[in-house]
């Protein structure tokens, strides 16, 4: 038997104590394939243990990744019956990124399984592992180390989330575990090519246009170390595309050559959701989130601030900048 962690027996205790119970499994907002995929993963492992669980989230599945779901169940947050509820996270840093609906109806969490540094420790039960790439690496860790059941959908769910939170093996938490992992949801029935056509041989014509608006809004500042682009309200109109299409842009602002922070702004009804990406951990990128009230990982970490878009450029500016002197002086 591997093991891959030495917290798997203690993960599989707590499952243990949840038998006869009826379990919720949330994820957080604007859901993307790490959290839909552990939500899937999740909640498939406890139905195998005989343990009633629906997966259920306060925003919509993404189209993309709808394909995902099998026959898992998911609930919209209208859904769900008055049962008494033990409560499941997984992907969130915070309990706040259920929802505020989601957080006030379920103020108790059980067990919170995440990989964000700046991850709260709200729950009874805590598994959070920042050296993880994505929610998923620790989930099939703990499943493989206490062989809890793992079939196709759960393979190729699990594979999503280390797919898609690693930038399709890219960033640095990508190492020999991570491919390790990988091979053994391949035994299981993961099929990567089909993985990958779901999610990246599907554009639609709009989402190509609301990328070519979001590059032509692209702004070099501090000597082009930072590349700042933005979506407005109006390019989803014009193009025929949600919020949700504009998901990953931000690879492409970092991706320029020389640029240390990617950041993309989302200006939606004077309210703005912001991303910021950077190249290399030293940037801390969640603790500059941290400063509009957001977080995240070392280098890929968000923010919400309810705020007009020309209003708040200028003091987004000015944060990046002491951010970067502080890194200059002071390193993390
Ligand atoms: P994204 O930029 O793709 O929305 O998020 C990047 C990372 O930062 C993700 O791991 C996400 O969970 C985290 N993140 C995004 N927005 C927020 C936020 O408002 N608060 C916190 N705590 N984390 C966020
Ligand atoms: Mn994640």
């Amino acid at each position: 038997m591997t093991n891959f962690l030495p917290e798997s027996a203690s993960f599989a205790k707590f499952i243990g104590t949840l038998k006869g119970s009826s379990v919720l499994v949330l994820g957080h907002r604007r859901p993307d394939g790490d959290c839909i995929g552990s939500q899937v993963a999740m909640t498939r492992m406890l139905r195998t243990q005989g343990i009633k669980a629906v997966a259920v989230n306060q925003d919509p599945v993404p189209r993309t990744l709808r394909k995902f779901l099998g026959d898992t169940p998911f609930s919209e947050p209208e859904g769900i019956g008055t049962d008494n509820y033990k409560i499941v996270t997984v992907d969130c840093a915070d309990h706040a990124r259920v929802g505020e609906e989601l957080k006030i109806r379920f103020p108790e969490v059980f067990l919170n399984v995440d990989h964000h540094v700046s991850n709260t420790q709200f729950a009874e039960h805590n598994f959070v592992l920042p050296d993880a790439s994505a929610t998923g690496e620790i989930l099939a860790k703990f499943f493989f180390d206490s062989e809890l059941g793992i079939d196709q959908i759960t393979a190729e769910a699990l594979y999503l989330g280390i797919c898609t939170d690693t930038g399709q093996f890219c960033y640095s938490g990508t190492n020999a575990a991570v491919f390790e992992v990988c091979r053994r949801l391949c035994l299981a029935g993961c099929n990567p090519s089909m993985v990958a056509h779901e999610l990246y041989e599907r554009e639609k014509p709009g989402r190509v246009q609301l990328l070519q608006k979001f590059l032509a809004s692209f702004k070099m500042e501090f000597n082009d170390r930072v590349c700042i682009g933005h979506v407005r309200e109006s390019f989803y109109r014009e193009t025929g595309t949600k919020p949700e299409d504009a998901e990953n842009f931000v690879d492409y602002a970092r991706s320029l050559e020389g640029v240390e922070i990617g950041v993309l702004v989302e200006d939606r009804c004077g309210k703005i959701k912001g991303s910021f990406r950077a190249k290399d951990k030293k940037y801390r990128v969640d603790l500059l989130a941290k400063k509009f009230e957001g977080g995240g990982h070392a280098c890929a970490a968000g923010f919400n601030v309810t705020i007009p878009l020309e209003e708040f450029y200028p003091d987004l500016v000015e944060e990046i900048g002491k951010h970067l002197e502080v890194v200059q002086k002071e390193g993390f």
